[in-house]
């Protein structure tokens, strides 16, 4: 089904069964030779279905579209290749770009032994990855992606979008700012119901930290109306921006006191902390929820280790433990 947000500006929402994110907001801003679909659904059968539905009821051909994904994750990048024309765009930014292009076979392993490195059981981080949708419904095909950098523009109808470089939910997640509109399509940038997924996945980034930084570059846009990429559309822009850096020291602390305990790997210490999840506890969390929530303790670790908070101990048998650091 599609809604009119403003004019020649309608959303989409592509559901996505069977993930508590439970759909992905596809925007489409109507022009009159091409189009723009920015973000678009899983690879599979049902989000093509209702987004070429929701389309139609917009009046816009997808062979007659551009795109513009937000990040490189499958529930936003995942029907392009199904959609997109041969002349279409497809907008990306550049670091996410990279990954995409590397070696999906690659990437698999290396975050296999990155969790096994951090106490992720094998039998359990077997059932996570397996039912990963980011490895089951990604593009198919390789596309030949338009990299976006910061402060890139794309004029579509009455609208200039310029481009703003977000990394922390990816390392090269994209927003769209509207400055004459005040609006902001910010993919998972922020969100308003649930609090965008920061993960670490690879030790020589620090997502937490460049997450923080990339919502303090967008506190001072005026925007009046946020268009992200999961549940509701919402108003109360830098309210939120502040909730969300708030619920990061929370966590922050939380791991903090968990350490006070003594040492501990990354997954016993994501076992202890607290998951905006409907499950009683976290035996009973499915695998796939383990591994998002392991790699969002993994980026907390992160941040703290680089402030000087924590410290490593000596690994066993492989596994990596961590300590706090007192202050004297
Ligand atoms: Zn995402």
């Amino acid at each position: 089904m599609s809604e009119e947000i403003l004019s020649n500006l309608y959303r989409i929402a592509v559901p996505l069964p069977g993930s508590p994110l439970k759909a992905t907001n596809s925007y489409v801003i109507k022009g009159i030779e091409r189009s723009l679909i920015v973000d678009t659904g899983w690879n599979r059968e049902d989000c093509l279905t209702a987004l070429v539905s929701g389309l139609k009821e917009c009046g816009v051909d997808y062979r007659q579209a551009d795109y513009f994904i937000t990040h490189m994750h499958a529930d936003h990048s995942g029907l392009v290749s199904a959609l997109a024309g041969e002349e279409a765009k497809v907008y990306f930014g550049w670091a996410d770009a990279q990954i995409t292009r590397s070696t999906a076979s690659e990437h698999w392993e290396d975050q296999t032994d990155f969790a096994q490195k951090h106490g992720f059981p094998g039998d359990e981080l077997e059932k996570a990855l397996g039912s990963h949708p980011g490895r089951r419904y990604s593009s198919r095909a390789s596309l030949n992606l338009s990299v976006t950098k910061d402060g890139d523009t794309i004029s579509i109808g009455d609208y200039v979008f310029k481009c703003i470089e977000t990394p922390g939910h990816t390392v090269g997640h994209m927003c769209l700012y509207e400055p004459s509109k005040k609006i902001f399509i910010c993919g998972d940038h922020i969100l308003v119901d649930i609090t965008p997924n920061i993960t670490l996945s690879s030790e020589d980034r620090n997502p937490l930290k460049e997450y923080l930084m990339s919502l303090d570059k967008v506190y001072d846009l005026d925007v009046e109306l946020v268009l992200p990429g999961h549940r509701s559309i919402f108003r109360d822009y830098k309210k939120r921006i502040r909730e969300l850096k708030q619920h990061h020291q929370t966590r922050l602390n939380e791991v903090i006191s968990i350490l006070k305990k003594g040492k501990q790997n990354v997954f016993q210490i994501t076992s202890q902390m607290t998951w905006d999840i409907n499950y009683r506890s976290w035996d009973l969390f499915p695998p796939s929820q383990k591994w998002f929530a392991f790699g969002e303790a993994m980026a907390h670790l992160k941040y703290l280790e680089e402030e000087g908070k924590v410290g490593r101990e000596a690994q066993e048998r492989g596994v990596v433990f961590y300590i706090e650091v007192s202050d004297a």
